[in-house]
């Protein structure tokens, strides 16, 4: 089938991620048809979102200025998959500790906007993830940390101790950013593994 998906692009890295969500539904099969989300009216009509790395501060505000806030909550509450990366998951936590920063609550936690940005600018870390069987190439660039984690959220993966992948719900969101190499194993994860089978392993790995 061709899956209709939507990619927040109001800023941000956004051809990375096109490239990857390809991969990864040629890996199952699908094809794709890549709609740009820059206004409102678009969201409905697609079966994935995909929010990108960027500036959170700016990407939340641009969401509420032009109604995009309100259709990623139907999306959302519709059930329908969405994969948040970086500033994208800053912007979908429930707060970020950052009066700029106008969250969206898509996923029940908090977050520490440039936890990782005051030690390292960037590094790139083999992460154990739940789902996947072998290690991935998670790159961090100013990234955020989970700081507290809803009762019904799953760590998908932690690094040094604290989350870097969550999921709640059809809500996958990392603090990492999965475009940034050739391995689309987490859009895959997001959004085309079983959701009630995420420690099994080789799920995500289907030729
Ligand atoms: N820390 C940045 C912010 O607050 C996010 C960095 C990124 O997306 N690479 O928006």
């Amino acid at each position: 089938m061709t899956l209709r998906v939507g990619v927040v692009a109001v800023q941000g890295d956004v051809s990375e991620h096109v490239a990857a969500i390809d991969r990864a539904a040629a890996r199952h099969g699908h094809e794709t048809t890549i709609v740009e989300i820059r206004e409102a009216g678009l969201v409905a009509d697609c079966d994935v979102l995909l929010v990108p790395g960027g500036e959170s501060t700016t990407i939340s505000t641009l969401l509420a200025e032009e109604g995009i806030d309100e259709e990623l909550r139907a999306h959302v509450a519709a059930g329908k998959p969405i994969l948040a990366t970086c500033a994208g998951l800053i912007v979908a936590a429930r707060d970020a500790g950052d009066d700029r920063v106008d969250t969206l609550g898509l996923v029940d936690v908090t977050v520490d906007r440039n936890a990782f940005g005051r030690q390292a600018d960037s590094f790139e870390a083999p992460l154990d993830v739940v789902g996947l069987d072998e290690p991935f190439p998670a790159v961090f660039i100013r990234a955020p940390v989970v700081d507290e984690v809803g009762p019904d959220v799953e760590v998908l993966a932690t690094w040094e101790g604290r989350p870097v992948a969550v999921r709640d719900g059809p809500v996958l969101a990392t603090a990492f950013h999965p475009e940034l190499t050739d391995d689309a194993r987490i859009h895959e994860l997001a959004f085309f593994a079983p959701r009630d089978r995420p420690a099994e392993a080789g799920t995500s790995r289907q030729p």
